[in-house]
């Protein structure tokens, strides 16, 4: 597969390289809460380190409109410096003077962290200026950022069409698990879909079904498929406006491997305390709402997924965050562990939670995007990756 070159394909000694990377991690009270995606990045920065290059790492960080000191990537600079063992700079913004002048100060093997993207106002437009402002910081650039690939950005896609550009190791390895989820899959290929939203995942739905041997769909957005099937759901979170298209999925030609939970957890409230009991999902009682999938949907996922030649998992069975209803997602992540298939979990949340129960080793593949991974699996790429492939025909 060349679908786009590596950094392998790259002559980075002297040179200076920009690496989008994801470092969009969790922040508490300004200090960095998990750092999976940190760790994640230092593959590639540390190899275009130890080549010789001057590398200038870029990456947003939350949902900022604009500069706001609470999002700022020092924190982060910090903490890949401290888990790399090498110096970092920062510099005080994103493409400016202030980058130009850092980048200008480092040495090659040095690495450089610019300011968090979203602080310049034409990222997320992918805006030509910005574009080309982050081109003229370096000779080569490197997408690294899965988790980002989907999103047509100024530091992602504009900057990749100015400067020769190459997959990071992240980057690649994610796609090499994603093609094989995509192309010839070991039978039998089983999806397993939770999560809040049903609007989120029905593309993928859609485009996996025919492709699927099974799909087991739990969390929030079981309900709205339940509802499209005339299960009275009483309080529990539906999407009331997308049950017509849901409807038409389900008696599509490959709508029957959908798999709906047969029961439930069932809460007075959505509360971490409120009274629950287990009921059949042909019977939610009224006035409750189901927080997890029950303990025969487990057991019967379970059996599922432990005979499947491959899996892919998105989205949480439950509101696993808290222990009352933490135990389907659990009993699912623990099936996933210990299946002999090919397995791929992705998804903020899922991921949390199968590092939370110390499952995540015996997981094939831990993916650091969501929604790219599930875009990927819907359209077969992503914009990200049509810019480097570009680059790869000898552009
Ligand atoms: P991921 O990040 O893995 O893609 P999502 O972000 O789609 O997953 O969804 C995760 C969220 O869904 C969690 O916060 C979880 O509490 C919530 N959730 C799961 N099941 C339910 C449910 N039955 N009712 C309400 N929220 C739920
Ligand atoms: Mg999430």
């Amino acid at each position: 597969m060349s679908r786009f070159r590596t950094i392998d394909d790259l002559e980075a000694s002297g040179r200076t390289v920009l690496v989008r990377a994801d470092l969009n991690v969790p922040l508490d009270e300004g200090r960095v809460g998990d750092d999976f995606r940190i760790t994640a990045s230092l593959r590639t920065i540390g190899e275009l380190r130890r080549a010789g290059a001057r590398v200038v790492v870029c990456s947003h960080l939350g949902r900022p409109k604009g500069p706001d000191p609470r999002y700022t990537m020092a924190p982060v600079a910090a903490r890949l410096g401290e888990l790399g063992g090498f110096p970092v700079r920062s510099a005080p913004d994103v493409a400016g003077e202030g980058a130009r002048a850092a980048v200008a100060a480092a040495a090659p093997g040095e690495v450089v962290v610019l300011e968090n993207t979203r602080f310049a106002p034409g990222e997320t437009k992918n805006d030509a200026a910005l574009s080309a402002d982050l081109a003229d910081l370096a000779d080569l650039f490197v997408l690294d950022a899965f988790g980002s690939a989907h999103r047509a950005h100024a530091s992602t896609v504009g900057v990749a069409e100015r400067l020769p550009s190459a997959a990071g190791r992240l980057l690649a390895e994610e796609v090499v698990a994603f093609d094989r989820l995509l192309h010839e899959p070991e039978r039998p290929f089983v999806v397993i879909l939770g999560g809040a939203k049903v609007s989120d995942k029905l593309g993928v739905i859609r485009a996996l079904l025919p492709k699927v041997d099974g799909m087991l769909v739990g969390g929030a957005m079981c309900f709205t498929l339940l509802a499209a099937r005339g299960v009275e759901v009483a309080e529990s979170r539906v999407e009331a406006d997308l049950v017509p298209e849901v409807r038409a999925v389900l008696e599509s030609a490959a709508g029957s491997r959908l798999v709906l939970p047969s029961d439930l957890v069932v809460a007075d409230g959505f509360t971490p305390d409120a009274a629950h009991r287990v009921a059949p999902a042909t019977a939610i009682p009224s006035g409750t709402m189901g927080l997890d999938i029950g303990p025969e949907t487990a057991e019967r996922f379970g059996g599922v997924i432990r005979q499947a030649g491959t899996l892919f998992w998105n989205g949480p069975m439950g509101v696993f965050e808290w222990p009352a209803f933490a135990t389907g997602t659990r009993a699912v992540a623990a099936a996933v562990a210990e299946a002999k298939g090919y397995s791929v979990a992705g998804g903020g949340d899922s991921v949390a939670a199968l590092r939370a129960f110390g499952m995540e080793e015996a997981v094939s593949h831990l993916s650091t995007g969501g929604g790219a991974g599930l875009e990927l699996l819907e359209a077969g790429t992503l914009p990200g990756l049509e810019v480097l492939g570009r680059w790869a025909d000898g552009a």
